[in-house]
């Protein structure tokens, strides 16, 4: 992809302050941390989301995310974490290159995690779990 930021990071035409690479995944210091140590772990392939990344490349990234999340918490001293993704500009994605957050979590860091819930009406729980199983089938 040309003119994707991050493809131009794995491409070297964009410096950054590079964790950990090998032939498949690169992970690098985000810019603008939500606490210091916030990492990035992206597939070098450009993919936009989690669901479009080929299953057996997935797999060696989250091995990788796994290792790379422990370092992570070691090294800033958290006392908590947070793994995530966003997935399409309507969950947030502003970058359209599939990666993953490694947020490191400190007590009374005022980061808030509260998210609005809903309510199911009758059935509606049991209707949504039919409908995504259908999908697993
Ligand atoms: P998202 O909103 O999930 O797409 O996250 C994109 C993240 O990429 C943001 O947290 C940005 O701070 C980060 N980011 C954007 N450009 C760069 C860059 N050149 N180097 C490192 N991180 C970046
Ligand atoms: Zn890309």
């Amino acid at each position: 992809m040309e003119n994707c930021i991050f493809c131009k990071i794995v491409r070297g035409e964009i410096p950054c302050a590079k964790i950990y690479e090998d032939s498949e995944i690169l992970a690098f210091l985000d810019i603008m941390p939500v606490n210091k140590g916030h990492t990035l772990v992206i597939p070098k392939e450009h993919h936009e989301t989690l669901v479009d990344i080929p299953a057996e490349k997935l797999k060696g990234l989250i091995g990788e995310l796994y290792k790379i999340t422990g370092a992570v918490v070691s090294a800033t001293k958290a006392d908590g974490f947070n793994v995530f993704m966003n997935n399409k500009k309507v969950a947030g994605q502003e970058v359209p290159h599939a990666h993953f957050h490694i947020v490191p979590r400190f007590e009374g860091d005022g980061i808030s995690n509260k998210w609005p819930h809903k309510k199911y009406e009758e059935d509606e729980m049991q209707q949504y779990q039919s409908k995504i199983q259908n999908f697993l089938k």
